[in-house]
């Protein structure tokens, strides 16, 4: 499980996260939606360790992680951005966790030099894991190219595909398909959902989208002004909502 407790953060004098609970079950698919600016994306760079709350706790399995740096934590998080190096290849973007130690949040410029093996890792592991990724994502035809040389749906695999060599319990997505086009979106939103199935990893994902949210969740969770308002659901959302904001959202007749 993931557990979010009474998790805190305020930047500057302004508080954009008052006090936000929430457990999260293994190989649950929750969507976290909201109003821009309401804090979904703090919440989720709070949970992979690249920010830190400014009080309350976050555990992933029995272990409380606050403290724990994010390269350390057992998660993958995709970025809207998909944050791909242009100058590396497909294959040497999706193998970065394997082959760098410390993978900083904000290293999204071009600042690695020439790849070096990490801890104990040998070169053939690595190229057979990145093969493997790219697979299933139905890129191994693209792993020599470059980012530039790719569509949008390809580099949304690519970082995807970076978030699957880790192999990790839980996966945080924050908007990833909102640079495709409709037709993508609604592709590559079967594929994620699939890929949740059959990893039987735990999903966190944040969307603006209601369809999206509605279609591929276990539960949705909805936010405003750094709050949840409710958590349920898709149908209990739909058929029961607990104000008209989250009916808005979801949706239901007022
Ligand atoms: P969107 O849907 O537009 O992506 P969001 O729900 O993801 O919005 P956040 O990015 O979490 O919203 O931001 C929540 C609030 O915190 C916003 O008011 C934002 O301006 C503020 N904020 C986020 N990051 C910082 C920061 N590093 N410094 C100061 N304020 C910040
Ligand atoms: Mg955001």
């Amino acid at each position: 499980t993931l557990e979010l407790r009474d998790i805190r953060k305020s930047f500057g004098g302004t508080e954009v996260l008052r006090g936000v609970s929430l457990d999260i079950a293994d190989g649950e698919f929750l969507s976290l939606v909201g109003p821009s600016g309401c804090g979904k994306s703090t919440l989720l760079r709070i949970l992979a360790g690249l920010e830190s709350q400014t009080s309350g706790s976050v555990h992933i399995g029995p272990d409380c992680v606050d403290g724990q740096r994010a390269a350390d934590r057992d998660l993958s998080m995709v970025f809207q951005s998909y944050a791909l190096y242009p100058h590396l290849t497909v294959a040497e973007n999706i193998a970065v966790p394997l082959t760098m130690r410390r993978l900083r949040a904000r290293d999204r410029l071009p600042l690695v030099g020439p790849l070096m093996p990490g801890a104990g890792a040998r070169r053939a592991d690595i190229a057979c894991t990145v093969r493997e990724a790219a697979e299933t994502l139905g890129i191994a035809h693209l792993l020599g190219r470059k980012p530039g040389q790719l569509s949008g749906g390809q580099r949304q695999r690519v970082a995807l595909g970076r978030a699957l060599v880790r192999d990790p319990a839980a996966f945080l997505l924050d908007e990833p398909l909102s640079n495709l086009d409709a037709k993508m979106r609604v592709h590559m939103r079967a594929e994620i959902a699939q890929l949740n199935r059959r990893l039987g990893a735990t999903f966190v994902y944040v969307t603006h989208d209601q369809a999206e949210a509605m279609t591929m969740s276990d539960r949705i969770a909805v936010m405003t002004d750094g709050e949840l308002l409710q958590v349920g659901t898709p149908d209990s959302l739909y058929d029961d909502p607990a104000d008209i904001r989250v009916a808005r959202f979801i949706g239901s007749p007022a």
